[in-house]
């Protein structure tokens, strides 16, 4: 089994959490967000699309299911303690990095200055058993293009100026769902407070038998001294 490394890095004071869809900030990262929630940093969701594919229900409309889902999304995030959910409402299973969104994601890290954001890793397209949506994609290439050089040059994006959104540098980009993760946190102790937050998604987990041992399956390791623990995993890029 692999070793966790626990490195060290600090928990940010305002962190952004930039992702495709309702449900993939508790999936990927809850247990670190809890954790940084906890330690009483200021997270902010930004969530790209309305997730309104995400039902093989043939009595759901993608109207009905957008609204399920920022209700749901909300609820997650009061469990773990996330400071405010922003939906950009893109159309679920189309997200582009187009440079309309891009300047809508540097006006939100510019109005709250997040020192780390945490995001899908753009480079990965599938897993062992699973392709990787293309929705996270292209969330994580519209993520990382907003942090550099956008949010941080005024030159980019000049009608954000004028709204009163000046510069941002973000100091520390972590990446989930990285093919090789470079840094480890142990999430243990507030592993039950992920799974209930992902609980709030009902629409996504009520029919998914199984989904709790699969998630646990997923976290599972074996520390340096031995220990078993639950872990999530990030590519992490520290910007000078
Ligand atoms: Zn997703």
């Amino acid at each position: 089994m692999d070793e966790v490394f626990k490195l060290q890095s600090k928990v940010p004071d305002r962190a952004m959490v930039i992702m495709a869809h309702p449900d993939d900030p508790e999936f990927f990262c809850g247990g670190t967000i809890a954790t940084w929630c906890a330690a009483g940093a200021e997270v902010t969701y930004l969530i790209l699309t309305n997730g309104n594919k995400g039902s093989d229900d043939p009595q759901m409309t993608p109207e009905k299911l957008a609204a399920i889902r920022r209700k749901e999304q909300q609820a997650a995030a009061d469990v773990l303690g996330v400071k405010r959910v922003i939906y950009l409402n893109e159309p679920d299973g189309e997200l582009q990095s187009t440079l309309e969104l891009r300047q809508r994601v540097v006006a939100e890290i510019r109005r709250y200055k997040p020192y780390t954001v945490i995001a899908p890793d753009p480079t990965r397209y599938f897993y062992a058993t699973y392709i990787n949506h293309a929705d996270h994609r292209a969330a994580g290439v519209v993520a990382i293009d907003a942090i550099f050089p956008a949010a941080r040059n005024r030159m980019y994006h000049p009608e954000l100026m004028g709204e009163g959104l000046e510069p941002h540098p973000v100091k520390e980009v972590w990446l989930v769902g990285a093919e090789f993760p470079d840094l480890w946190v142990d999430v243990t102790e507030l592993f039950e407070t992920k799974l209930e937050a992902i609980r709030c998604h009902v629409s996504q987990v009520s029919h998914n038998e199984g989904w709790v041992e699969r998630v646990q399956q997923r976290h599972q390791a074996t520390d340096e001294y031995g220990r078993q623990v639950l872990r999530e995993g990030f590519r992490v890029m520290i910007l000078r």
